[in-house]
């Protein structure tokens, strides 16, 4: 008995020694067992329906979505929060082009996630007979992920999982695809082969140690800064060492800036976050040491108006990944390797004696934020209604610091732009956003994952426009019964609610939305809490009752149609031209 049996010969032992016996279905659930998977985000459907149903039976968390988008979304976030690659199983061609934008969103972002579909048979697709769903998903799947796998055999289920897990984990982080045929789920072997077949990884996130001359080098730059600069950014938050990078931060003693999904890594209230006084830093520091950030289009690529004089800054960067060195600006002194290792050998190298940058600098940023928070502080307690975005959020500031705890998801333009600023985040992967792309509609899907990963209250601070990406999963949020309470930013349109038809005609302007939508009662329609509140003392009361509940709240919180910019802060990302400047003259008003 074993490898040698056909499918027919199993068949047969079926019929007397069932139990004697398993399949493709139970081996793809024990690997992800084996190898530490204890929720699958997915939507049903043909291949994979009973596959969801068998991993909920062998007591798996399996989170059922109404678009894989949002399953996948919700896979990601879960890979940054736990360091573990998230999973999201879809069905093939349409379901597993819809969970493909949070694959690629997840390699973008440098998390660990892997995207399961159920396909059609090979010999079929391969000749392009016209199958259910036909589509060669392996070859589609190849450019938007770090790795992709097909898995033909049972036997090789163990195989093909520890394959995905070790590529999604090991050295930077990423999306991994793992195509899974209809037919394999439904091939049987014999249990006691099948489970030696499974393999659990070793070590899927091994210490990457920097060399010691590059510590070295590292040092003697850093040492040599008068204007000091450390940028956070959210590979620091993924890296799960803490306390390392708090150590370092303030041993060194430099201002830091957080980029936003590493804010709270260091309570943003530190007296070295110089948030506040980022255009200062950004424009006059000599020395800019990157812990977990990539110089891309989120820091306009180290160069510009933004950053002062060309050439007049060193670089040193603490990355996994080798190629990211360069890839911007020249790294005078490249640290690869894990962050933990790096901060370590770093900490160690520098010892005690450890000179401080100059009080000049610490001192003209610390008077700059000091300076900026007392202007602003006024802003954030007015009571206006409609709302702006100043008073709403101030109010959430406060709400945030009375419960650090809380996970904030936010998207949108404005809301974004304005929540990041204005909201301070206390504690380590509290605040999950629109990453790298700059998505919209990650929010429901994000939101879910917190709440599961991490049995904490959710806060979602959403733009209208952002939440109508993904806002058919209230109903998800509602039917597993989770703490997340929903803002939603409503000023009536993209960017603001006020456009207006260019051409005259009756059709609305391509970036307004019904005016005065009622989003909570759309909450209501799947039994959750929803309230519609216009002023921010009502708006601390519906979020303070929501936290206090747990229940899945909406709150439609109704912004001035007028607050907001077009892009938010990333209007100049829009290209523009001088005819049409010419030929509209509301475009100048923009
Ligand atoms: P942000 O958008 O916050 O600036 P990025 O996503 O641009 O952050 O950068 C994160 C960086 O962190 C990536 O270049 C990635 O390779 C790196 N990274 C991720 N995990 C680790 C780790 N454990 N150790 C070192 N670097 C890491």
């Amino acid at each position: 008995m074993g490898l040698d049996e056909t499918q027919d010969d199993l068949a047969a032992r079926a019929e007397t020694a069932p139990e004697t016996l398993t399949d493709g279905f139970h081996l793809l659930i024990d690997a992800l067992k084996l190898n530490g998977v204890e929720t699958i985000y997915n939507v049903p459907g043909i291949p994979i329906t009973d596959l969801g149903r068998y991993a909920q039976a062998q007591g798996m968390r399996v989170i059922s979505f109404r678009h894989e988008q949002h399953a996948g979304y919700a896979a990601a976030a879960a890979g940054f929060l736990t360091k573990k690659p998230g999973v999201c199983m879809t069905v093939s061609a349409p379901g597993f082009l819809n969970g493909l934008t949070a694959l690629a969103h997840a390699t973008t972002n440098c998390w660990p996630m892997i995207l399961i579909s159920g396909s059609s048979e090979r010999e079929v697709v391969d000749l392009q007979r016209g199958d259910y769903e036909e589509m060669d998903q392996l070859a589609i799947a190849r450019p938007h992920a770090k790795a992709a796998y097909r898995i033909l055999e049972a036997k090789d289920i163990g195989l093909g999982v520890a394959r995905a897990v070790r590529a999604a984990l090991t050295g930077r982080p990423g999306g991994v695809y793992l195509d899974v045929p209809g037919a394999l789920l439904g091939q049987v072997m014999d249990a006691v082969e099948g489970q030696k077949s499974l393999i659990e990884v070793v070590d899927p996130n091994p210490k990457s140690v920097p060399a010691p001359e590059a510590v070295a080098r590292a040092v003697d730059v850093l040492s040599k800064a008068e204007k000091p600069l450390i940028i956070i950014g959210k590979g620091a938050a993924y890296a799960q060492c803490d306390d390392l990078v708090r150590n370092l931060v303030e041993t060194l003693g430099f201002p830091y800036l957080p980029m936003s999904m590493a804010k709270g890594l260091l309570p943003d209230t530190h007296p070295q976050c110089a948030s506040a006084a980022r255009s200062l830093v950004l424009k006059e520091s000599d020395c800019v040491f990157l812990i977990g950030a990539r110089l891309n289009w989120l820091l306009s690529h180290g160069e510009g108006k933004a950053w002062g004089e060309k050439g007049a800054k060193s670089f040193v960067q603490i990355d996994i990944e080798p190629t990211e060195m360069d890839s911007n600006q020249k790294i005078s002194a490249p640290l690869i390797g894990d962050i933990e290792s790096c901060a370590g050998a770093l900490l160690e190298a520098i010892g005690s004696d450890w000179k401080k940058p100059p009080e000049e600098w610490t001192g003209a940023v610390s008077a700059k934020v000091q300076a900026n928070v007392e202007r602003m502080a006024p802003k954030l307690r007015n009571n206006n209604s409609p709302m702006d975005y100043q008073g709403s959020l101030g109010v959430l500031k406060d709400l945030i610091a009375e419960n650090p705890d809380v996970v904030l998801v936010n998207e949108g333009a404005n809301a974004l732009d304005q929540a990041r600023s204005i909201i301070d985040i206390h504690k380590p992967r509290k605040r999950l956003d629109v990453g790298t792309w700059g998505i919209m509609g990650i929010g429901m899907g994000s939101a879910i994952a917190a709440a599961i990963e991490t049995g904490n209250q959710v806060l979602a601070v959403e733009g209208d426009s952002a939440f109508g990406f993904c806002g058919m999963e209230i109903e998800t949020v509602c039917r597993y019964n989770l703490p997340v309470c929903i803002v939603i930013m409503n000023n009536n349109g993209i960017y603001r609610g006020d456009g207006e038809n260019w051409g005259g005609g009756d059709d609305p302007s391509t970036t307004v939305f019904v005016k005065d939508a009622r989003y909570d009662l759309m909450m209501q329609a799947f039994g959750g809490e929803g309230r519609h509140v216009d002023n921010p003392d009502a708006l601390r009361a519906a979020v303070k009752e929501a936290f206090a509940s747990g229940k899945p709240t909406l709150i439609n919180a109704v912004i001035a149609e007028g607050a907001g910019r077009e892009s938010g802060n990333i209007g100049n990302l829009n290209p523009s031209s001088v005819v049409a400047q010419a030929r509209y003259p509301q475009a100048k008003k923009i």
